[in-house]
């Protein structure tokens, strides 16, 4: 038996890589989440496994971490309204969960959206969803898809999606924050943002839109997401001048995604350097381009 006292975040997520990499199943990237949660579970702590996985209504929260009264089993609750893709993620969180918190959460854990994404500031909370974007998207196999140079479209990340069967919004927020582009997205409904996320380069160049604190963020005046007219060259990308969207020109992307209710925008801005947002056109093939960089 290994000794997986202390082991944290990456530990744990690159172990489990490797046992699915040395199982290879056919499609290694869509495997049950759930299945694995319980085998893991039995195989590492036979005293207090996962020993269900269930969909519930959650009243709010996308999923959970409970104890059984005996505290000898745990189970894991996902919110069965939410996609399977949302699901399989979320599951892959209470994972991280029960392998890193468990201990110190003897009663569960309750998580929300904003925690499963990562976004919420609670370190227990970043360290599931962490563990949870590893195991699900490797970096290594991520960035040969998306560089941290590249200028993603929504086609760019959705194809991420599709292959790692998670939500746009995971695969989004993977890449946000490994990318060396100054990015943004936005998620928003009626006009105003219910939450955006920067990359770090953006982030540091002090761009960036509130929306946990202070009044609400209303989208701005002449930007496409707020003209509600979506069309495909919306969401391929329109050119802004300095003024719309910030004190510098972006490039934004938006579309409608009727199943969520929700507009998805992306900005994206010039380089530090002054450099240019669109990305090179792709000229040779990804592994080509994978072996250069
Ligand atoms: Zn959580």
């Amino acid at each position: 038996m290994i000794d997986t006292a202390g082991w944290g975040v990456e530990r744990w997520a690159f172990h489990l890589t490797h046992l699915l990499n040395a199982a290879n199943p056919p499609d290694r990237h869509r495997f049950d989440v759930g299945e694995l949660a319980k085998e893991v579970s039995r195989n590492f702590f036979p005293e207090d496994p996962i020993s269900e996985v269930v969909e519930d209504d959650l009243d709010g929260f996308l999923g959970a971490l409970v104890p059984s009264e005996s505290g000898k089993r745990w189970g894991i609750l996902v919110d069965g309204n939410a996609s399977p893709q949302r699901q399989r993620f979320t599951i892959g969180h209470e994972l991280g969960h029960y392998l890193l918190h468990r201990k110190k959460y003897p009663n569960g854990i309750h998580c929300d959206e904003a925690a499963v994404d990562g976004r919420d500031g609670v370190l227990v909370e970043q360290e599931a969803n962490a563990f949870s974007a590893t195991l699900l998207m490797p970096l290594d196999d991520f960035k040969r898809r998306i560089s941290a140079k590249d200028v993603p479209s929504f086609d760019d990340l959705g194809a991420c999606a599709e292959r790692y069967d998670v939500s746009l919004t995971a695969a989004m927020l993977r890449w946000l924050r490994y990318t060396d582009r100054r990015s943004i997205m936005i998620v928003s409904t009626d006009g105003f943002a219910n939450w955006a996320w920067s990359s770090e380069p953006a982030f540091k160049s002090g761009r960036y839109i509130r929306t946990r604190s202070g009044p609400p963020y209303e989208l701005p005046v002449g930007s496409g997401a707020a003209a509600g007219k979506f069309s495909d060259e919306l969401r391929a990308g329109i050119e802004h001048a300095a003024g719309v969207w910030f004190n510098e020109p972006v490039r934004e992307l938006s579309f409608h995604a009727t199943n969520l209710n929700a507009i998805y925008t992306l900005l994206h801005f010039r380089n530090a350097d002054g450099g240019v947002w669109h990305a090179e056109p792709e000229t040779e093939d990804s592994y080509d381009r994978f072996n250069r960089t």
